[in-house]
């Protein structure tokens, strides 16, 4: 059947499958068996014959129904389930028996059947049919215009006596009473129909397979019919008159669906078929053996229920042929018929049309269903029989089975189960039996892990290329977690393309340690593209690829510093390579002579004005190398140092409020702490300082006052090409350092643990190499009178600065400033400064500006510094445009282009330039209009006694 549920999209990425490990599983956890047992009940039914005047207007109805039993063991009575009706008789072998009717059982005394004897019952009952009481409700459904049957689950109790369980199949032989001017469509074939010229006719239908309990109907009706064709076999749809001319739009493709999965999976296995439109809201559609009750919202006339209609269909193979033993097997009837939604779709649409119904509206209608939940296909509770885990789980467990073995053999598989089991009830493990007779492989662990426990897997991977090799190899890594505690072992299809065409290999997945899979390419060149499922075939929560990853690109005068982090702890590299170009587009070449087992690199003798681009790699195993990581660029400059001490004021000017000092106020905090001149900085009103600016400063401090906003990160490359330029750096600020990237203090402190000390604790520092201070509660928020919250602390800093005054002495003597002088001195107080006396931070800056050999600028001429110019895009063609601002008006500015030889070649401004943003673009042309040759190109900016020269490249 096919329920309705509202569609929640959630985009995760990919898919599942498995290996076959089978054997080598260290588990404690034992492998699930499926077994009959819950079938066993000493007869089988082999036929009802049912006789039912319906009156419609009363909701009321009178039976009679005979079974024809054959005895298995020896027999003193039978049961047969009927609910809220009245018996008035039984008869056995068609004389009276005894009988009690109760609490939804009849027990009929049996005067000894000896086992293999054939014997008959039938129970004379009338009544008004209720319906089932639970979340189904489901029997006999009496409308205005409609009289229709449900029975699944275990439902034909509510409207006729039976041994109603799913393993017990029997023959149906219909006679229906009803008023004359409707029809009746049920099982099987329509033998008759008779007029009582009484105002009624009798309906004969006789169905003459086997069929489950849950899956006789009558639907009824003001009805017509309209009769399609399958090879020769009749298709037999009832519609009210109203739906004709759209219901023969929605059915156009019956006779062709029908024909598609007998291919599949075998000839289509019943005397007819039929569609039976009613007004039903339990579910969008029932299949019903040889005849589907539809919902009257599916006819639409232009096929919008296209996929219910053939997944209907494929229950009459799945689900009805096929039956399931028991409803903890139920995913053997829905999981199929879901995935033959994607058969249609294959069949109809094209492979990538398959390809996304099953992603998106089975994967991702699955994993957004179960969110975060945890489901097992396997043995669902009463109340969950039909829900996306029987369903579009299944389903996409039968998608990764036949992407395991193969479009060919999982058709072949379909087919043989098909064969083998027909008019029969099935298990799991007949399932799984008939694909390992097949394949000649184990496939328990593959139940194991998507049918009998619960989950849904993700994958982190890797993968590596060997270069040398003739052809090339793959070496892949890649390890299974799961929502759940299961253990997934997973088969991937990985694509490799090269020169549009793709050769697909499957990868293995283990949980615990990451699987190695080892494997020799067909194509002789290095693959432009490898891809780890890039159909979407696995039904897993998410994959997450490992690579190398530049942390930063510092650029100082003529080198640049690469810093990248380590590499996937699953997998043991051997070292790294470092590639760089300095145009974008142009070949990476290796600059590595031999592996580089640190995670950083100092690339030099580098031109200063010239954009370097790297990307880096990872080796194992010799000579496999993974892919090149993400590209950064770093273009060294010259660091004059020349302009003393620089203050940036990251923070936005506050009210002068304690705990909220204005920009004039921490301006004038610097001024009279510095003994030396300095250089002020607004960040909020200049935004991030450029590299250029900082490298006239000898010493920068970075000042945050404010624990609810933190900039830092926005300058970490600048501030990063500063220290390795051997810039000094004081950072002064309030959770500055629990804010901070991490990469940043440890690529240049070596601290990895910063911890914050939430409490209002805090009342000053002390050095063995400093003079101690004290916080002025004067500056601060009332609130925080007992000690400032937000410390940060240097846990394992090996260089100790400062430690912490603690109001409390919880954390007293704790490390709260550290330095490191790896190339520039880089000095991290885990603590605004802002707010100590400034007695105190007078004597800290005196010793430490003369530890550092600060002695200020000679001459300071800041506002000019400010200035810088760049070309966008660079290289360009044909223009490109060259942008800069100004600090203030300039009488006499120049921006002119040379060739590389020095010949002026445009002359783009010469006069007055107001301050502020200026724009100018050069079209390529020189001073006689003529479009110039491809080459380097400077771009020189003179104001006042600032000379800019920036190099750029003109690609034709
Ligand atoms: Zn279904």
């Amino acid at each position: 059947m096919k329920k309705y549920l509202f569609i929640i999209l959630i985009l995760t990425i990919s898919g599942v499958i498995w290996a076959d490990f089978g054997g080598s599983l260290n588990r404690n956890i034992p492998f699930y068996n499926a077994t009959r047992a819950d079938s066993a009940h000493g007869f089988d039914v082999l036929k009802y014959d049912i006789t039912l005047d319906i009156d419609d207007q009363a909701h009321y109805i009178e039976g009679s129904v005979t079974a024809t039993v054959l005895a298995e063991e020896y027999l003193t009575e039978i049961n047969y389930e009927l609910e809220e009706l009245n018996v008035s008789s039984v008869l056995v072998n068609g004389s009276a028996a005894g009988f009690n009717y109760e609490d939804g059982l009849i027990t009929i005394d049996l005067p000894g059947i000896a086992s293999g004897e054939e014997f008959t019952t039938t129970v004379e009952y009338y009544g008004y049919p209720q319906l089932s009481d639970d979340i189904y409700s489901i029997g006999m459904i009496f409308n205005i215009n409609y009289v229709f049957t449900l029975s699944d689950p275990s439902g034909c109790r509510w409207w006729f006596p039976a041994y109603d369980h799913p393993w017990d199949k029997a023959e149906i032989d219909f006679h229906v009473t009803m008023r004359d001017d409707w029809l009746v469509a049920c099982n099987g074939i329509r033998t008759g129909i008779e007029d009582n010229e009484d105002g009624t006719k009798t309906h004969h239908w006789l169905g003459s397979n086997p069929m489950a309990t849950h899956l006789p109907c009558i639907s009824a009706a003001n009805f017509i019919e309209i009769n399609q064709d399958y090879d020769g076999m009749q298709i037999q749809n009832f519609v009210t008159p109203n739906q004709e001319g759209d219901a023969i739009i929605d059915f156009q493709n019956l006779p062709a669906t029908i024909d598609l999965y007998s291919d599949k999976f075998g000839e289509y296995p019943f005397e007819k078929y039929g569609n039976a439109v009613v007004p039903m809201v339990t579910f969008g559609a029932m299949e019903h053996q040889t005849m589907t009750t539809l919902a009257m919202y599916m006819i639409t006339g232009d096929m919008s229920y296209e996929v219910t209609i053939a997944h209907e269909l494929a229950h009459q193979w799945f689900g009805n042929c096929l039956t399931p033993l028991t409803w903890a097997d139920v995913w053997l009837s829905e999981g199929f018929a879901t995935y033959s939604e994607a058969i249609y779709m294959e069949e109809f649409y094209g492979r990538a049309a398959m390809l996304d119904y099953v992603f998106q509206n089975i994967q991702q209608y699955y994993l957004g269903w179960a969110s975060g939940g945890s489901y097992t296909v396997y043995d669902p509770v009463y109340n969950s029989y039909f829900n996306p885990v029987q369903y579009e789980k299944a389903a996409s467990i039968l998608h990764m089975l036949r992407k395991t073995v193969g479009d060919e053999d999982f058709y072949s598989i379909l087919q043989n189960y098909f064969q083998e089991y027909h008019n029969q009830c099935v298990i799991t493990s007949d399932f799984q039996g008939i694909i390992e007779d097949y394949t000649g492989d184990d496939f328990s662990q593959f139940f194991q892990q998507w049918i009998f426990e619960p989950g849904i897997p993700s994958y982190d991977y890797t993968y590596f290329v060997d270069h040398n090799s003739v052809p090339k190899r793959l070496a892949s890594y890649v390890k299974t977690t799961s929502n759940s505690g299961t253990d997934f072992f997973l088969k991937i299809p990985v694509q490799i393309i090269n020169n549009a065409e793709i050769e697909e290999i499957m990868v293995n997945s283990s949980p615990g340690n990451a699987m190695e899979t080892i494997i020799d390419l067909s194509t002789e060149e290095d693959p432009e593209e490898i891809l780890f499922d890039p159909e979407g075939w696995m039904l897993v929560h998410g994959k997450n690829y490992h690579q190398v990853t530049i942390n930063n690109a510092y650029a100082a005068d003529g080198r640049v510093l690469l810093y990248w982090n380590d590499f996937w702890e699953e997998v043991e590299v051997d070292g790294y390579n470092v590639y760089c170009c300095w145009l974008p587009g142009s070949e990476f070449e290796k600059i590595n002579d031999e592996l580089i087992t640190e995670t950083f690199y100092e690339d030099v003798d580098l031109e200063n004005g010239i954009t370097y681009y790297y990307k880096i790699s990872a080796v194992i195993n010799a000579s496999f190398e993974s892919e090149l990581s993400d590209l950064y660029e770093a273009t060294p400059i010259e660091f004059p140092f020349d302009q003393g001490i620089l203050v940036v004021d990251e923070t936005y000017d506050g009210n002068g409020a304690p705990g909220s000092p204005t920009d004039e106020m921490v301006d004038q905090f610097y001024e009279n702490i510095f003994s030396l001149p300095i250089t002020s900085y607004d960040y909020s009103a200049e935004g991030v300082p450029a590299t250029e600016y900082l490298s006239h400063f000898s010493t920068i401090l970075w000042h945050d006052d404010d624990i609810g906003q933190n900039n830092i990160n926005s300058a970490l490359t600048p501030l990063g090409c500063y220290l390795i330029s051997g810039g000094n750096l004081i950072i002064s600020g309030w959770k500055t350092a629990d804010a901070i990237e991490d990469f940043f203090l440890r690529d240049f402190m070596n601290v990895d643990n910063v911890q914050l000390i939430n409490s209002m604790d805090f009342t000053g520092v002390s050095s063995e190499f400093y003079s101690d201070m004290d916080v002025d509660f004067e500056k601060v928020s009332p609130a925080f009178q007992t000690g400032l919250p937000y410390i940060a602390t240097f846990p394992e800093a090996e260089l100790e600065l400062f430690t912490y005054n603690s109001y409390s002495g919880t954390n007293q003597d704790e490390i709260c400033a550290t330095e490191s002088d790896q190339t520039g001195e880089f000095i991290f107080l885990g603590f605004p400064l802002y707010y100590f006396w400034e007695d105190d931070a007078v004597l800290f800056l005196n010793e430490l500006l003369e530890e550092l050999g600060e002695t200020g600028a000679d001459d300071i001429q800041t506002a000019d510094y400010k200035i810088a110019i760049k070309a966008f895009p660079n290289p360009f063609n044909p223009s490109t445009e060259l942008n800069f601002a100004l600090p203030r008006d300039y009488e006499n500015l120049s921006l002119k282009i040379y060739n590389i030889k020095g010949q002026l070649i445009k002359d783009l401004i010469s006069g007055f330039a107001s301050a502020g943003e200026h724009s100018v673009i050069w079209n390529g042309k020189d001073l006689n209009g003529k479009p110039v040759s491809s080459g380097l190109y400077l771009y020189c900016l003179e104001a006042d006694d600032r000379l800019i020269i920036n190099k750029m490249m003109l690609l034709k």
